[in-house]
């Protein structure tokens, strides 16, 4: 008997796992999108993609650092499996200050240091003087004394990953249906296939809880900063990251508005940004500015994903906030279990919600 066929809303990240996902497990797959299959109007298209659950740890609850640390291992088999090479590193990211925010050091170096007590076998720090910090990333500015170093963290490419996705799911016969905006209601009678709604914010109508919240990047192309990973600016007023990709490109983000406001990269936003950015690297200035892009992140109000079923066939996922490259292998393994076996011990073990945070109108 042939396996019932999946209809997937939306192709940014978790769309994209689950068709490929899908599809390998002999499902006859079919995703609808609203946008063009770049999918620039996604989170996925604009994120940094940092994998940094240590990092992100100081202002997250545990379960999300534990899908965190799964996806870590997960993420290079996932990258290796398909057809398309996707930039992926695991080289570690550096926390650093300005001598007078020494506080912001000290705050942040004893968060990690509650964080390692919980996974003191997965969670490694070192605490890096100038001459130290010079062995690892010698080009940051000389200002920079100290720097908390994460070894264990990595990144990925985004705009690859969701191409690399696409091709393989294509190739596999997944039908994706672009410039195709879906409400749950326009799916009447589902009893021969099953539903999953993978919109991020454009699931807002079925999930009232849904919020956005705004985070601008900028794109540089920067040839004489030879930075080799991720690394964060603690700041008082404007907490960046300069995530380094492929061919000297580098993504410099990330604001964190409490808004929907989807509109382009504000003033002020990317005076911060790339004020940042020089004073951590001189050569930034000659880096020439190829995108600036502003977009929200899909939220729940506890900022914690939810793999929940509206009814036996209907599953909605969402919530994946500033954390979806980072908890997406845990999420699509939990996902999957549960739509396809009904009970999922890995949702169990990261503690992953499945009820409805509201009153669903489908
Ligand atoms: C500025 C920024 C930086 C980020 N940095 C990181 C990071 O460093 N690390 C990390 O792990 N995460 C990061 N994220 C978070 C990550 O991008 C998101 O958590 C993730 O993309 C959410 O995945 P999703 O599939 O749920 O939603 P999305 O990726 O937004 O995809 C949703 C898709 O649904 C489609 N859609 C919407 N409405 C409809 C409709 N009615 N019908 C059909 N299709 C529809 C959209 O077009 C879109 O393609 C960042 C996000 C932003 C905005």
């Amino acid at each position: 008997m042939s396996k019932e066929p999946i209809i997937i809303l939306g192709a940014g990240l978790i769309g994209r796992l689950l068709a490929l996902s899908c599809v390998k497990e002999g499902y006859q797959v079919t995703v609808y999108d609203q946008g063009a299959s770049s999918v620039k109007g996604s989170a996925a298209y604009t994120a940094a993609a940092m994998l940094a659950p240590l990092a992100e740890s100081v202002a997250t609850e545990n379960n999300i650092i534990e899908m965190g640390i799964y996806g870590l291992k997960r993420w290079p088999d996932m990258i290796k499996s398909l057809s398309k090479p996707v930039f992926f590193q695991q080289n570690g990211s550096l926390i650093v200050w300005h001598s007078h925010d020494q506080s912001l050091g000290k705050h942040f170096q004893s968060q990690l240091t509650k964080t390692q007590a919980s996974f003191p076998s997965e969670f490694l720090y070192e605490k890096l003087d100038r001459a130290k910090l010079n062995q690892i990333e010698g080009e940051i500015d000389h200002r920079f004394r100290e720097a908390l170093y994460l070894p264990n963290e990595g990144q990925l490419d985004n705009r690859e990953l969701l191409d690399a996705l696409l091709e393989d799911a294509v190739r596999l016969g997944v039908q994706f249906y672009w410039e195709s905006p879906k409400e749950i209601n326009d799916f009447k009678d589902t009893s021969y296939f099953k539903l999953i709604d993978c919109r991020g914010l454009g699931a807002k109508k079925s999930l009232e809880t849904l919020r956005g919240v705004r985070g601008e990047v900028i794109r540089v192309f920067a040839p004489e900063v030879n930075l080799k990973r991720p690394i964060r600016l603690l700041h008082p007023r404007y907490p960046i990251y300069i995530a380094p990709k492929d061919k000297q490109m580098f993504v410099i983000g990330a604001t964190e508005i409490e808004s929907e406001d989807n509109s382009e990269v504000s003033v002020r936003s990317a005076l911060e940004l790339l004020s940042a950015a020089f004073s951590l690297h001189s050569g930034f200035a000659e880096g020439r500015i190829l995108e600036m892009n502003a977009q929200c992140r899909p939220s729940l109000p506890n900022n914690a994903p939810i793999i929940a079923k509206i009814n036996e066939r209907i599953f909605t996922i969402n919530g994946l906030y500033r954390h979806g490259f980072m908890i997406s292998p845990a999420i699509l393994d939990a996902a999957m279990e549960m739509i396809f076996k009904n009970q999922s011990t890995l949702a169990q073990q990261f503690s992953i919600e499945s009820a409805l945070p509201y009153a669903s109108h489908h």
